[in-house]
């Protein structure tokens, strides 16, 4: 992948899908807007979604595998994952007391109780009513439910799922037979490093003949969408959002590569720029996998550790869904007339880590995830309804903070844990 040209080809898009699509909406009554819209921009940013989502699956399982081969010691991925997930539980506490320091501060739930009497209220009163959603089981799934579904039953039916945490668990598995069988399951091993080899090529086919016009098409259509009228009444929760995302991408993410990876942040941002865009306009970690581990291993991080680091970010790791639901309880709070006191402002540190590790990384899902730390602190989840028009940005936003905040992890074990796994490849 010439990173450098694409990523430029795909700013530009990205820009171009925002101006257009702004533009669109200002005329969205019209019914050129519509069919441009359903039959155009649609149509080219589904197809491209589409694309890279086909390749999700297979790249999880074979990468995963050769992570684990690649290792070669199951004590020595028992450390990584150990370091890999206090890194992840670290940067989602931080990232949502940094959206709730904010969210006190600038109060932006200040004078807006008439929100609350808002038809939005009621009628995602209706859709939880319903209960027939999956993610909102999922937002209800207890401790030892969400224990049990991390080992696969059938693991083709956990692929065909897109059940990321039991396709880990089933790679996992699958790699530490391959190492332990060794010389004689020689074959496998080969057929995994080729097929990898296969589905990477397959990744900068896609990215560099489709991204471009395929991020025009998502961007314009979420763009041409996009509830606008709503941000002008939101627009304190929508700049508080987008400010903490800023902050913890660029100040948290920034520090932690140079000062623990001792890596030029520049490089390390415009190194992932192609999966951060990627992850704008898709607005789904699990689908920018394949693309972001891409730009990490063109970054030089160790393929063993990007490749079982970064799945699993995507899928337990979202400290942009987590600033989101700090702000947004906050904000709830402040428009119901409820003083949050310090233990229910821990409650939510807890519980939004919780409901941000149980966030599906496909669009959406953070939003109906918050309705388990509202309910946490007893504010009324229907409340959810009053930010929905207006999450679809916020959304793209976060999605690519979040997985930024893989990439960094991934960085910065590789980096420390180089000398072990390289002295373990030349025994
Ligand atoms: N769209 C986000 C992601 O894929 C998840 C969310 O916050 O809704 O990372």
């Amino acid at each position: 992948m010439k990173t450098k040209n694409l990523s430029l080809k795909i700013v530009i898009a990205l820009i171009l899908g925002i101006t257009i699509g702004s533009i669109f909406n200002m005329f969205a009554q019209s019914g050129f807007v519509v069919n441009v819209d359903k039959y155009v921009f649609n149509v080219i940013g589904q197809i491209f979604l589409n694309l890279i989502f086909m390749l999700v699956v297979p790249v999880v399982f074979v990468s995963i595998v050769l992570g684990v081969v690649g290792v070669g010691d199951p004590k020595l991925l028992g450390g990584i994952g150990l370091k890999t997930i206090t890194f992840f539980l670290t940067t989602t506490a931080i990232a949502i007391i940094i959206g709730i320091v904010l969210a006190s501060v600038l109060q932006p739930g200040e004078g807006k109780s008439d929100l609350l009497n808002s038809d939005d209220v009621s009628s995602y009163q209706k859709t939880l009513d319903k209960e027939d959603n999956a993610q909102s089981s999922a937002a209800n799934q207890t401790f030892d439910q969400t224990l049990i579904n991390l080992f696969p039953k059938n693991p083709l039916q956990a692929m065909s799922e897109e059940n990321m945490l039991q396709i880990i668990t089933f790679a996992i598995f699958i790699g530490i037979g391959l190492i332990m069988v060794g010389s004689k399951a020689q074959a496998v091993h080969r057929l995994f490093e080729q097929t990898n080899e296969v589905l990477m090529y397959i990744v900068t086919m896609i990215m560099s003949v489709f991204a471009p016009i395929g991020t025009f098409g998502l961007v314009a259509h979420a763009f041409t969408g996009a509830g606008f009228g709503a941000i002008q009444q939101l627009g304190m929760y929508f700049f508080i959002v987008l400010l903490a995302l800023f902050i913890h991408f660029f100040v948290v993410y920034g520090s932690a590569v140079k000062f623990i990876a001792k890596t030029s942040p520049l490089r390390f941002f415009k190194g992932f720029l192609p999966a951060i865009t990627l992850g704008f306009s898709a607005s789904s970690s699990t689908a920018t996998l394949p693309v972001s581990l891409k730009c990490t291993k063109n970054m030089g991080v160790r393929p063993e550790v990007a490749s079982f680091v970064q799945p699993l970010g995507a899928t337990i790791n979202m400290d942009g869904t987590a600033i989101m639901q700090g702000v947004a309880t906050i904000f709830i709070a402040q428009i119901s007339g409820v003083d949050l006191s310090l233990m229910q402002i821990i409650t939510v540190v807890v519980i939004a880590v919780v409901a941000s590790i149980g966030t599906a990384g496909v669009p959406g899902v953070g939003l109906i995830m918050l309705a388990m730390v509202l309910n946490a602190v007893g504010l009324n989840p229907a409340a959810i309804g009053i930010i929905l028009g207006i999450d679809r940005l916020l959304d793209m936003t976060r999605t690519s903070v979040n997985i930024t905040g893989d990439a960094a992890c991934a960085l910065i074990i590789s980096k420390s844990e180089d000398k072990k796994l390289a002295a373990k490849r030349d025994n």
